[in-house]
């Protein structure tokens, strides 16, 4: 029987509908409200730089209004984003009206950012929300010549869905690879490929000097003096942390919400889940904050049940795992890029299909699978056994004996 009667969520997305589920799961009988900005049902992102920009597709909710009311016995406050919290009175601001918890989970997410200068043309969008994603989509449906801005996963993405619809597509990045930041440069270099055979024009170590056009976007100016015709850019260049309500809240906010290993904030009684939490994660013995699907899915359920129910507290521990389809490839990552050395363990760097091997030090650090879907998780367990590199070696070696038998 939990002490606290009123658990409210902030941000009605993955990681907050997830802290209501596990609440419930946890055996929560007492009040949730489930608040956020937007308008729509909680919904899944992944698919609205995938299957949603390709062609005709549902928003990918979670769940149906009826089932958050009913099953879960919620009240959803949508289109009201909160605005600020106050921690000794235990209450959001939330559209004027104050809402107060005894247990509080915060899962605002990240914001993408924008382009100085460039955000006010029409035409030019960033890639996180679903209203976003409609607007991209309905470009593609008009045959918008596309420049991307950043050759990371949600950019490489959106190029991808315009390919598969035969669209002219032109990637800037001013990195030297895509992908430098979540799985390293020679990896990044190997992932380039895909672009190039799916006839994306991929330009790294470039940079905008300019997004001009009237009221429209018309062009894409470089720092190199190219100039890009385009009536779509879609920018994709990471994204911020959504803390800025939470400024002089008394919580520690640095590169996100600080928690500890229970996902608990410096605040008794508010949690935080997802993108927005950076925590302690206890396998690798430092704080992280993960933009990753699975790692806010599970936050979101730990969270939920703690703040609900404080004796359910228990420390989050995970391995980071993201993955990404381009084209009709797709990527897995887990572990951690930071690395002395990479090697191919199974398949070649130009088959199109490979698993590469991160070292740091001796150990295994971060395993990338290239179109190797029924590896990636065989190798995550070396990380999560804290395998030497030596051992790692010997298991991949393995592995590729039973591929050339057919037995893998
Ligand atoms: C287009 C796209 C594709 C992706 N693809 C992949 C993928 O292939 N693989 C992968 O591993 N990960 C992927 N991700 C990342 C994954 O979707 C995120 O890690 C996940 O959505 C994080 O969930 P979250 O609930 O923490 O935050 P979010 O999903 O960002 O949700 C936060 C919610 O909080 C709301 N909010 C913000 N501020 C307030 C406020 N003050 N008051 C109330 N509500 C507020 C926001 O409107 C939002 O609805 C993708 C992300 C995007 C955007």
């Amino acid at each position: 029987m939990s002490t606290r009667s009123k658990l409210v969520v902030v941000g009605a997305s993955l990681a907050g509908i997830r802290a209501v589920e596990g609440a419930r799961k946890a055996g929560f009988d007492g009040s949730i409200s489930l608040v956020g900005a937007e308008q729509h049902l909680p919904y899944d992102r992944p698919p609205l730089s995938k299957a949603f920009l390709e062609g005709p597709c549902d928003p990918p909710y979670f769940r149906s209004e009826s089932e958050i009311a009913d099953e879960l016995d919620v009240r959803l406050v949508l289109g009201a984003p909160a605005e600020k919290l106050n921690a000794s009175e235990r209450t959001i601001l939330i559209g004027g009206e104050e809402i107060s918890y005894d247990g509080l989970v915060i899962a605002t997410g990240a914001t993408a950012r924008s382009l100085p200068n460039a955000k006010d043309l029409q035409g030019v969008h960033t890639l996180r929300t679903l209203d976003d994603a409609i607007a991209v989509r309905e470009a593609l449906d008009a045959g918008a010549r596309t420049v991307v801005v950043g050759a990371g996963f949600i950019g490489s993405e959106v190029a991808s869905g315009a390919r598969k619809r035969d669209l002219p597509v032109t990637i800037v990045e001013a990195n030297p690879t895509p992908l430098v930041r979540s799985v390293g440069e020679v990896m990044g270099d190997a992932c380039s490929a895909l672009h190039l055979a799916n006839g994306t024009d991929l330009r790294c170590g470039v940079s905008v000097e300019s997004v001009e056009g009237n009221s429209r976007v018309e062009r894409v100016r470089l720092t190199d003096g190219t100039v890009l015709e385009a009536d779509l850019v879609v920018v994709g260049v990471g994204a911020e942390p959504a803390t800025q309500w939470l400024e002089g809240s008394g919580l520690e906010l640095d590169n996100g919400i600080v928690c500890d290993e229970n996902l608990a904030t410096t605040v008794p009684g508010v949690y935080a889940a997802g993108d927005v939490a950076r925590w302690y994660n206890p396998i690798f013995g430092r704080h992280m904050r993960l933009e990753h699907w699975s790692s806010a899915a599970g936050q979101g359920a730990a969270a939920g049940a703690a703040a609900a129910m404080p004796e359910c507290a228990q420390p989050f521990e995970t391995i980071p795992y993201f993955w990404s389809d381009w084209y009709d490839s797709r990527i897995q990552f887990v572990g951690v890029p930071d690395c002395d050395e990479v090697e191919i363990v199974l398949g070649e760097r130009d088959s199109g299909s490979f698993v590469a091997l991160y070292r740091s030090e001796d150990r295994v650090a971060g395993v990338l699978a290239l179109n190797k879907q029924r590896e990636i998780m065989k190798f995550r367990a070396l990380i999560a056994r804290r395998a030497s590199w030596s051992d790692a070696l010997s298991f991949a070696r393995t592995r590729q004996q039973l591929a050339t038998k057919g037995t893998a």
